[in-house]
């Protein structure tokens, strides 16, 4: 089968190859890849700014149907359409794994970055990992599930939303428009904000219901903010961008005893005043993929069209025209793109 491989380190060195098929082991299961999204991750893996074990497989946003069963697994049938959690292994020993938190385990291995991931035909997972996408819930959608539950676990699990709360989202990316719905889901009232660059994206924000989508290089956001939120600013601020400018921003414009929720990855340090976080007695979240709780939970909100994945998903394209549309994202053209395996 065809498959895009980061084959060596190093910036680039992704290409389609021609790699075995895989066969499943006792306990695992083969998909039959219906959709894969292009993450942040990828690019990051791309650029040589994330850690990977190469030759591996990219991919790890995917959605598929069941095609063959290794020894010992009969909770699910061939046919059945799924999605897949990314975390193919985890050491189940450690106090992170113990404490539900597979997302910290130091030993985890994921597909896409560590065994071979979900841009080709066939990837093989732990039939333990899989969730059946609801009936009435696209496969494109199913694809989105994994951005989805880093966001649910980061604002629900993490920064404890509560409704009627001002959220401010920084980063109009897949991930800060999936935020977005995640805190419109819980009743926050919302505000996005881009940055040059961002203008496509904010516009799908308005129309998937932003109460307030702002350029911060035609607008002043801190004193839109200040206005919005009766001059205390919001509680909430969540960091999606990943970009120095917008964790600086976020430090300025949360209420003082709020909380700041870094999503976003940046690839390298970053310069920010951390001076803030004592002197407004600021909360700081890191948050780091999900846990598997989040997938159910991110399944159900989309299945019952609490948030909507059609509106972000701008491109389909098959694998072998990865380099163009990874090239398009890394210029912030479009938002989400699936990929689709070739024969
Ligand atoms: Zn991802
Ligand atoms: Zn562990």
């Amino acid at each position: 089968m065809q498959a895009l491989v980061k084959v060596a380190p190093g910036r680039g060195n992704v290409e389609v190859r021609e790699i075995q098929d895989p066969t499943p082991g006792p306990g695992e299961v083969i998909l039959d890849v219906s959709f894969t999204g292009i993450c942040g991750t990828d690019l990051h893996i791309y650029l040589d700014e994330y850690r990977c074990v190469p030759p591996v497989v990219l991919g790890h946003e995917l959605s598929g149907r069941v095609a063959a069963l290794g020894a010992g697994v009969d909770a699910i049938a061939i046919g059945d359409r799924v999605t897949t959690e990314t975390y193919f292994s985890v050491c189940g020993r450690c106090i992170q794994c113990l404490g539900g938190r597979q997302n910290l385990c130091p030993a985890r291995r994921s597909i896409g970055t560590h065994v071979n991931g979900g841009f080709a035909r066939y990837v093989r997972v732990p039939a333990h990992r899989l969730h059946r996408v609801p009936d009435g819930l696209s496969l494109e959608s199913a694809a989105m599930t994994e951005p989805l539950s880093c966001c649910v676990h980061a604002l629900y699990d993490l920064a404890h939303i509560r409704p009627g709360d001002w959220v401010l989202v920084s980063g109009p990316g897949p991930i800060g428009l999936l935020c977005l719905q995640t805190a419109m889901a819980a009743g926050a009232r919302t505000i996005i904000c881009g940055a040059g660059g961002d203008a496509q994206r904010l516009d799908i924000a308005r129309r998937i219901g932003a109460d307030h989508a702002i350029d911060v290089t035609r607008e002043p956001l801190a004193e839109m903010v200040q206005d919005l939120t009766g001059g205390d600013g919001p509680p909430i601020v969540v960091e999606a961008a990943g970009a120095a400018p917008s964790l600086r921003q976020c430090l300025h414009v949360v209420q003082r005893g709020g909380t700041v929720v870094q999503i976003g990855l940046y690839g390298r340090p970053v310069e920010a005043d951390v001076n803030l976080i004592p002197m407004k007695e600021l909360r700081y979240l890191g948050s780091f993929a999900h846990v598997p709780s989040a997938w159910e939970r991110s399944l159900a909100l989309m299945a019952r069209g609490a948030i909507k994945t059609a509106p972000l998903i701008t491109g389909i394209a098959p694998i072998t025209a990865w380099e163009n549309q990874f090239h398009s994202l890394l210029e912030k053209e479009g938002c989400k793109v699936l990929l689709t395996p070739v024969s």
